[in-house]
């Protein structure tokens, strides 16, 4: 373990103001990524900035008609929130199907938001990864990938190819909702679409995500439309509990008199971001319920996808819970 220091401002100045002037600090919130991190010496913060004491904790109606969720609101509260349970109950759904009970009592939504890969090679130090150490190779290209990425990969430099997921499950939500993120930083306060908020590996895969150092996340703004009345979010893992994605799907249908009238359709587990395809969704603008054509939308969604051996089986069972999805999202066939 390396040392450091550790520090709990009261105000977000003094929290962006610290980052800024400590190179090598990090802001901690639940803990619950950065600290696994830092006992595997992945991390190596020489100065914790503890933001539980900031005024980041609330849930609160914007004047737009959506919601704002506070970055240091826990997974769990915002679960389990009146507005969140009754207005975006894709959101509630997503937030539940991750981690544990315990996990998310004390993971915050802008930790959950920055939490890294979980790339067995990124974690063990003594193998090559060119998200931990960039140049040195990647592990996972020809190693166990099943959990790897199968859309997005293609395009960076040999030397700098990165095949890791964004292992989130709100995320994928907050994708098919169209959220917006908020930060402020050493420049001031600005927003980021979430669209535009993590990355594809590209040719820096160390960078996941498009804040800039020293940038705080403040809170979610959650737009009016939460398609209340047709979601689902469906989650394929190894496990039934306390296992990431290996394929996730976010849906999202707005249906007036049989016909789709909006339609959003997010991916996890399949590349470095939350998946999403606007062509593909567009598809179903005028389709009717029950004749639309899933199997042509999932098709358009996995376009390109290029499996690396463990995970090529990926391919298709994304397509089988992207046609499923739509069907319960439409009411189709029933929730489990
Ligand atoms: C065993 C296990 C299983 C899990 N399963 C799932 C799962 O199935 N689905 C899922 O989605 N997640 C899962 N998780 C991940 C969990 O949701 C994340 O660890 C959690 O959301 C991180 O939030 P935190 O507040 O604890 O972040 P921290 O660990 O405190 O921080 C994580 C990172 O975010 C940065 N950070 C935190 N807050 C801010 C902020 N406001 N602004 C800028 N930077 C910030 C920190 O500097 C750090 O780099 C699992 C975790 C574990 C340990
Ligand atoms: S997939 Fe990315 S995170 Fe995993 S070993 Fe390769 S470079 Fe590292």
């Amino acid at each position: 373990m390396n040392s450091f220091s550790y520090f709990r401002p009261g105000d977000v100045d003094t929290a962006v103001g610290e980052l800024a002037t400590h190179e090598g600090a990090k802001f901690i919130a639940g803990g619950t990524n950065l600290l696994d991190l830092m006992k595997e010496n992945v991390e190596r913060a020489n100065r914790l900035v503890d933001i539980n004491r900031l005024a980041l904790n609330t849930i609160e109606d914007t004047d737009e008609g959506g919601l704002r969720l506070g970055a240091l609101v826990t997974n769990a509260e915002t679960a389990y929130h009146e507005k969140v349970e009754t207005r975006y109950p894709l959101l509630s759904q997503a937030i539940l199907a991750g981690a544990s009970a315990q996990l998310r009592n004390m993971a915050t939504n802008g930790g959950n938001l920055l939490q890294r890969t979980r790339c067995y090679y990124f974690y063990d130090t003594q193998t090559p990864c060119n998200k931990r150490e960039p140049g040195s190779g990647c592990g996972a290209l020809n190693g166990f990938n099943r959990i790897h990425a199968i859309l997005g990969t293609s395009g960076q430099p040999a030397e700098l190819r990165c095949i890791a997921t964004h292992p989130s499950d709100l995320c994928v939500a907050l994708a098919a909702l169209d959220a917006t993120i908020r930060v402020t930083g050493p420049l001031g306060e600005r927003t980021i679409p979430i669209a535009d908020f993590h990355r594809l590996p590209g040719d820096e895969p160390w960078r996941d995500t498009t804040l800039q150092p020293g940038e705080l996340v403040t809170a979610i703004d959650l737009p009016a439309n939460g398609f209340p009345d047709y979601h689902t979010y469906i989650k394929i893992r190894d496990r039934q509990s306390y296992a990431f994605a290996l394929v996730s799907v976010a849906v999202g249908l707005e249906i007036q008199e049989d016909r789709i009238a909006d339609a959003r359709i997010a991916l996890g587990g399949v590349a470095h971001k939350p998946w999403r395809k606007p062509e593909a969704e567009a598809m179903l603008v005028g389709q009717t319920i029950p004749d639309a054509d899933f199997r042509a939308v999932a098709q358009a969604l996995l376009a390109g996808a290029v499996g690396y051996g463990h995970n090529t089986f990926k391919i298709e069972l994304a397509h089988r819970a992207i046609v499923r999805a739509l069907q319960r999202a439409a009411k189709l066939e029933p929730e489990v």
